[in-house]
């Protein structure tokens, strides 16, 4: 049984008095059966997962660099993120892969470090626009699963999003059946890949402009589990509906 995930993506947002929202989430979330996990910036990371601490809500890092340590200037290792706090670190975001040209081969190497640092690597995969016009979503997508995600990848190691690039923060959507069809594909390629008992134990998240008011529809498809959230999760009257969505679904 996978346990359902709602996750937040706060990217470059927030400061000290964002923890305000995140103490009033944790308080919304108080009796949540999913795992909520917001992801702020590294500048909040301990802060939030003191306020956080003894609540539903756990806290999470949206990059990590792959090396363990060393000269790299500006950057931040699995190990200082889980030192912070984190339990969980986004790897190969949309917005990561455009504005700092990270590979799936960076992505892999960043999720092997992040789990040997015992941080869930939340690996996102997805389509551009041109990719969807083009017929190619699939193949892009089987690609971007096959090259990013490492051999030791688990149903504890490892999260899978699925974040169409045209759907980011953007209020366009998928079709539900184009959600399912994506679902249903990546979950055939974890089989193949990892065996049925491995596949079917790691949860895949949808992501692309999830909100109170779609959230419903899109966690009644097979094999979503969850939702990397990015604007709806920057405040708690926004993300606790979806965290009460994915609770009533089934
Ligand atoms: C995201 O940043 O991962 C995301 C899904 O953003 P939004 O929900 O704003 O589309």
């Amino acid at each position: 049984m996978r346990r359902k995930l709602a996750a937040g993506n706060w990217k470059m947002n927030g400061t000290a008095s964002a923890l305000t929202e995140l103490g009033n989430l944790a308080y919304s979330c108080k009796s949540a059966k999913a795992e909520v996990l917001i992801c702020p910036p590294a500048t909040l990371l301990y802060r939030a997962a003191n306020v956080c601490v003894d609540s539903k809500v756990s806290i999470g890092a949206q990059d990590c660099h792959n090396a363990t340590y060393g000269a790299h200037t500006g950057d931040l290792s699995a190990e200082m993120l889980h030192d912070a706090g984190a339990t969980a670190v986004i790897l190969g975001h949309s917005e990561r892969r455009a504005d700092h040209d990270e590979t799936d081969e960076t992505v892999r190497a960043k999720a092997k470090t992040a789990i040997a640092a015992g941080l869930t690597a939340i690996i996102c995969v997805g389509e551009t626009l041109n990719d969807r016009e083009a017929g190619k979503t699939l193949d892009v997508v089987r690609a971007q699963l096959a090259g990013s995600l490492p051999d030791d990848t688990s149903g504890t190691t490892v999260v899978v999003a699925y974040e169409p690039v045209w759907a980011i923060g953007t209020g366009k959507v998928p079709t539900v059946e184009q959600i399912a069809e994506v679902h249903n594909d990546l979950r055939a390629s974890l089989v193949k890949r990892f065996g049925g008992e491995t596949a079917n134990a790691i949860r895949l998240l949808y992501g692309g402009s999830v909100k109170a008011g779609n959230a419903k529809e899109i966690f009644a498809v097979a094999h979503v589990d969850g939702a990397l959230v990015g604007g709806a999760s920057l405040k708690a009257a926004d993300f606790a509906p979806i965290v009460a969505a994915l609770d009533a679904s089934a």
